[in-house]
């Protein structure tokens, strides 16, 4: 099997992934078949990653943070999602979507505010982009909100918003049309506390995957935040966020990284065990040199995640690599779980086995934060087209 915890990174990297890789296998593998099959939300894995301090990896001690970085997020959120994506999926849009606007533009007041419980696990801040008008397309947003005396008042919808639903969800950042400029509408970023009258979250969608992931439609119908909640300079919502979800790639991609080397693993543990026609599987060279291929992808997309990572701690340019490690660990991800479930046979169509979860989970990460087509849009353009 692969050396999935490189021996070349430092120590305390390779420290922190092997107590998540303990942390997925002995806590949260026992549950995930239940919370799949239950869709509820895995409050008591949530308080386990608390707990370790895992929400709270790349951010400073002084807002009760690890003092970690990025990629010790990235680590943390392969291990997860080799067992569990929906486990994976909330650490990362808790860390990357929910905390890091806060993190990254927020006022000082903000940050004492909102960073010590979402860094401690404790509360959950959810990201909300999308509209049922405004996907890929994200600037074509119709939610408003106008500045009333002392107030903002927002209107409008966003859906498919993570985390937004949870006992502990502390608010949701929108994105909204806060006037007109010469250059077309000013987009800003605002608070939104969760109870805020108005501020209705929908029951919970029934999906295809990520079914102990929390995701929902989002109404505000005059919902009066205090001006203090704008986040970030009023006008650079939009590019505030876009920022938010470059980074966001590097973590998604290696999320998708972890879920194609559970479907690696779970394959050559299956292919050494599973007889036919005399030998096991894995004899048979058919099946070998599918599970070979599949572990050349998780490898390749591991390189392509890392490299992005190593740009944006060194402070370089990183939209460009992020996007490739997006696009390769997306439909690595995707590929590792058809051919997973190829190699388990008649086991990989049964929810009992975990090659059918990865096969019903892998097919968002070809959409979500940004699709496939988004991603290459982007490489395009860094290229000059
Ligand atoms: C489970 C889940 C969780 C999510 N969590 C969040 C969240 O927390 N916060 C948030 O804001 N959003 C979230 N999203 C939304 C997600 O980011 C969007 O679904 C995604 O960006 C695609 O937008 P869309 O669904 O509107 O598709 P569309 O934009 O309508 O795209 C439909 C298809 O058209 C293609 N397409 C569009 N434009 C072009 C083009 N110019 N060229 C070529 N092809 C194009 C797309 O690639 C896609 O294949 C989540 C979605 C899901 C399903």
């Amino acid at each position: 099997m692969s050396e999935a915890i490189p021996s070349e990174l430092p120590e305390e990297y390779r420290e922190l992934a092997a107590t998540v890789r303990d942390f997925a296998e002995q806590v949260v593998a026992p549950v995930s078949a239940q919370h799949d099959r239950e869709h509820s939300f895995p409050y008591e894995v949530v308080a386990g990653m608390a707990e370790m301090g895992l929400f709270g990896l790349p951010f400073p001690e002084e807002y009760g943070g690890m003092g970690g970085d990025y990629f010790a997020l990235c680590l943390a959120l392969e291990e997860l999602a080799k067992v569990d994506q929906s486990v994976a999926i909330t650490l990362e849009a808790g860390v990357s979507l929910g905390a890091m606007p806060i993190f990254r533009f927020g006022t000082e007041e903000q940050k004492q505010r909102w960073l010590p419980s979402l860094a401690a696990g404790t509360a959950l801040g959810a990201f909300g982009l999308t509209e049922p008008d405004a996907g890929s397309d994200a600037g074509r947003t119709r939610t408003t909100a106008r500045l009333d005396g002392p107030e903002w008042v927002v209107n409008g919808s966003k859906q498919f918003i993570t985390n937004s639903g949870t006992d502990i969800t502390a608010f949701v950042t929108v994105t909204a049309v806060t006037g007109e400029t010469e250059r077309g509408k000013e987009i800003s970023t605002i608070i939104v506390p969760s109870g805020t009258p108005g501020f209705d979250v929908a029951p919970p969608y029934d999906k295809v995957g990520w079914n102990a992931s929390d995701t929902h439609a989002l109404s505000f119908q005059d919902v009066r935040v205090p001006a203090e909640n704008l986040l970030g300079e009023r006008g650079r919502g939009y590019a505030n966020f876009l920022r938010i979800l470059d980074e966001g790639r590097i973590a998604i991609a290696a999320l998708a990284v972890g879920a194609a080397q559970g479907c690696v693993d779970d394959a050559v543990r299956y292919a050494k065990e599973r007889q036919a026609f005399g030998t096991h599987i894995g004899g048979h060279q058919a099946i070998a040199f599918k599970i070979a291929r599949m572990e050349a992808r998780a490898q390749v997309a591991r390189r392509a995640y890392y490299h992005a990572a190593a740009l944006l701690l060194a402070g370089k340019p990183f939209k460009q690599e992020a996007a490739i490690a997006k696009l390769v660990a997306g439909e690595a991800a995707m590929d590792n779980a058809r051919d997973a479930t190829q190699v388990f046979g008649g086991n990989g169509f049964m929810n009992e086995y975990r090659v059918a979860r990865h096969y019903r989970d892998s097919k968002i990460l070809e959409v979500g934060e940004g699709t496939t087509e988004v991603q290459l849009m982007l490489i395009a353009r860094s290229l000059g087209l």
